[in-house]
């Protein structure tokens, strides 16, 4: 992980054919902090499904029994904590208006290309988000600098916890539901039975 920020953070020493390489690398599928995610909830006791194509966005890992979709994103891709305004204000240099987060640093080669992919990752993800609430899933993003050694146990404990706690207020509100149907069904026989008696 370390490494991981540490090659994003020089990239613009790099020529353009290692930067790709790079890039590449650390874009791939089975990525280190998935893995960590994976095996820390396997650990934990969770089960889930890996890239679940149906579901839009194709989170990392769902958890059915949880209604939980979990998305493990990379700082650099998915633009953590960096914030990228439109240029509508008239400071014409792009580095003005670029703040810069201690994970996410837009390189300063190539500058547009880098802010326009990073923003349009940013906007993919919250209209995925958006779908899946829609259609009933929980959404939960864990960041790849929260996976760093010293903070990666107190993450997944509290990612535990969240997935526990998501279950619980779903069944809570599950009995609700059945509690205000029970109590309709109740009203519906007592009218039915007045009505009953009306009639002799
Ligand atoms: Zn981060």
């Amino acid at each position: 992980m370390i490494n991981l920020c540490f090659n994003i953070v020089n990239m613009d020493h790099l020529t353009a054919q290692q930067r790709h390489k790079n890039m590449a690398a650390i874009h791939s599928k089975d990525t280190k902090p998935e893995m960590i995610v994976r095996k820390g909830l396997w650990s934990r006791g969770f089960r889930y499904r890996l890239n679940y194509k149906r579901l839009p966005g194709h989170p990392d890992l769902v958890l059915r029994k949880y209604r939980t979709c979990i998305f493990v994103n990379g700082c650099f891709w998915h633009g953590h904590l960096v914030a990228l305004p439109q240029m509508s204000d008239g400071r014409s240099k792009m580095e003005d208006v670029i703040e810069n987060s201690s994970c996410c640093k837009i390189p300063k080669t190539n500058r547009e290309f880098w802010v326009a992919k990073i923003r349009r990752n940013q906007e993919r993800d919250k209209e995925e988000q958006r779908k899946l609430a829609a259609m009933g899933w929980h959404c939960i993003t864990v960041w790849e600098c929260e996976l760093k050694p010293s903070k990666r146990e107190a993450t997944l404990d509290s990612l535990a916890f969240s997935l526990n706690h998501l279950f619980l207020q779903d069944r809570k509100r599950v009995k609700m539901y059945q509690q205000v149907d029970e109590n309709a069904g109740m009203l519906r026989a007592a009218e039915t039975v007045e009505s009953f008696n009306s009639k002799k």
